[in-house]
């Protein structure tokens, strides 16, 4: 098993492996993005065809139930019954006042007569589809091909008015496929007016328990049309168009391959870059670029140094520094951190050692990476180097960042285990990260420094400006003791030391000093001079 994950491991640092992989699956991932992104499109204008089409044909039928009915209204208002002459030349006039009246008829127990003598659409004997108070509706009339039959039918007393198929096949001219259907009975019973014939009910359960008019399935779209009459709803039924790949996805397919390559070609120059880099670190570590400079940190009352923080810095051959902010994230991905805070750790015992031996107060704190936080290996370093160089462990304290404790229960576990020998814990950059109120109180911390952000925003009408004073008042509430971090200025050295915080780092001070430099300004006595401190970089 290890054998394998050995393997794997290998393969994963090929470049050119990760390259392939990086371009195979930006490529899927594109083509399937923009497929996807195509479908649900042409998916949406479907939808939208088919709404715009159910509220034309919608608006269509009522202006046709509405000139029939009107029709109806104008026959029963006039004074004739029977079937004379006159009748018939009053029913001949209203299918020629009302367009869509393709037959208008008289009915009694004896007799029936119609403006077309000749056709037998309106003999219809069966009971009406729909009886409502006024009006009775007789749907399919007619299921014959035949343009010209009576297709639709009204009647009110003894009149009835129908329109043909033709009619209703001009207002609505439905698709290969489609139908249009009067529902009727609550959903029960389904009356074909156009169109094929449809299974009945088109979707479980009917009606649907989407408000939504529009249902969309698989193999239809189902559009449902409200109408002024409760008794029946219209329902137009479609197929689908089938789902066509929009040509354009055609152009993103060698779009999407030409991308991958680019992103495969880049993650293998990043991958070789950042193996070089690893490969420049480890170089770097073992001919002793690194050093650490040491930052002091003062009493802002009586401007007593009483420690420093350690920094790391690479010092390349030409002299050029390179800043721990580029070079800490790229080690805490490869691992190589680990190396490095042992090298602090070593390195400041090594330099220090005699000065922390001879000033017990004074203590040093150093910045862990949150793999060192994740085990108790540094515990273990620490205790053997604390012996070897006999210093206390409360002369060193350790820095853990907010974004540092990935899995507080173990940093937590390992915090305190510091704590427990007499180590310091420190929350640095604290406000920039995710540490509330509730959370800080459950983590084994003695101190909070404030991140420079805070302190440069202080004096500015910035809204940041109020975070310094709040961090204070939350670490005073906690008790904690609060380190601010990179004062410029006298005013907000001042500004701090008012609010009561006890002790401050910064450039107005000093910058990081070398070992040397560190010793000599504690040896004279740790005040400051009239001069700020430069650093030996
Ligand atoms: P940090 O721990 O918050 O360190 C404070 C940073 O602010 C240092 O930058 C320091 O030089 C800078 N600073 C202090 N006072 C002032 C000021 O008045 N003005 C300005 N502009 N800057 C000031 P540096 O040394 O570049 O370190 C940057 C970060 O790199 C550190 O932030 C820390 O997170 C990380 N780092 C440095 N050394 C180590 C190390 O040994 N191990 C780990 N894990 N991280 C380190
Ligand atoms: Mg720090
Ligand atoms: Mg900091």
């Amino acid at each position: 098993m290890p054998a394998a994950r050995e393997t794997l491991r290998r393969w994963f640092y090929r470049p050119w492996f990760l390259a392939m992989l990086a371009a195979a699956l930006s490529a899927t991932l594109l083509m399937t993005g923009s497929l996807f992104i195509a479908m649900h499109q042409v998916e949406q204008s479907e939808s939208e065809e088919m709404n715009a089409q159910g509220e034309r044909f919608l608006a269509r039928l009522e202006q046709l139930f509405g000139q029939l009915r009107e029709s109806l209204d104008d026959l029963e208002a006039q004074p004739l019954r029977g079937c004379d002459d006159e009748m018939i030349a009053t029913l001949q006039q209203v299918s020629f006042n009302y367009r869509f009246v393709y037959e208008a008829a008289y009915r009694d127990d004896s007799r029936i007569c119609s403006n077309r003598p000749r056709q037998e659409g309106l003999s219809l004997l069966r009971p009406p589809d729909i009886k409502g108070p006024t009006y009775s509706y007789w749907l399919n009339t007619t299921t014959e091909p035949d343009e010209n039959r009576a297709a639709l039918m009204l009647g009110r007393g003894n009149f009835r008015v129908a329109t043909s198929r033709g009619h209703l096949t001009d207002m609505v001219d439905l698709s290969p496929g489609s139908s249009l259907l009067v529902v009727l009975d609550h959903g029960t019973r389904a009356i074909p007016v156009l169109g094929v014939s449809q299974a009945w009910p088109p979707t479980e359960p009917w009606p649907p328990k989407s408000p939504d008019a529009l249902q969309v399935t698989h193999t239809r779209l189902i559009y449902r049309m409200p109408t002024n009459n409760p008794e029946y709803q219209l329902v137009l039924i479609t197929p689908r168009t089938g789902m066509h790949v929009p040509a354009v996805w055609w152009w993103l397919l060698p779009a999407s391959l030409a991308l991958g390559v680019c992103v495969g070609f880049l993650v293998f120059l990043l991958v070789k870059q950042r193996q070089s880099m690893d490969a420049e670190l480890t170089g770097a570590i073992r001919r002793g670029e690194l050093q650490v400079l040491y930052q002091p940190i003062f009493d802002l009352d009586s401007r007593n140094c009483v420690g420093a923080e350690a920094l790391l810095r690479w010092r390349r051959p030409d002299g050029t520094l390179t800043s721990p902010d580029l070079f800490i994230p790229m080690a805490e991905n490869t691992g190589q951190i680990r190396q490095m805070t042992d090298f602090v750790l070593q390195r400041l015992l090594e330099q220090l050692g005699h000065l922390l031996r001879a000033n017990p107060q004074l203590y040093i704190s150093v910045n862990l990476a949150a793999c060192d936080v994740m085990v108790p290996r540094i515990g273990q370093v620490m205790a053997r180097l604390l012996t070897l160089h006999r210093v206390a462990a409360k002369q060193i304290a350790f820095e853990v960042t907010e974004r540092g404790l990935i899995d507080v229960v173990v940093a937590r576990e390992n915090l305190q285990a510091l704590r427990d020998v007499g180590h310091q814990v420190l929350i640095d950059d604290f406000g920039t990260g995710y540490c509330s109120l509730a959370y800080l109180q459950t983590l084994p911390v003695d101190c909070l420094k404030i991140d420079k952000a805070f302190i440069d925003a202080l004096g500015h009408d910035a809204a940041s400006s109020g975070v310094a004073p709040h961090i204070i008042h939350m670490a005073q509430a906690l008790q904690l003791k609060v380190i601010a971090e990179g004062i410029e200025h006298e005013a907000q050295a001042a500004f701090l030391s008012s609010e009561g915080v006890k002790y401050g780092q910064g450039w107005l001070f000093a910058h990081a000093l070398s070992a040397v430099q560190f010793i000599e300004l504690i040896t004279r006595g740790r005040r400051l001079g009239g001069r700020r401190l430069d650093d030996e970089a």
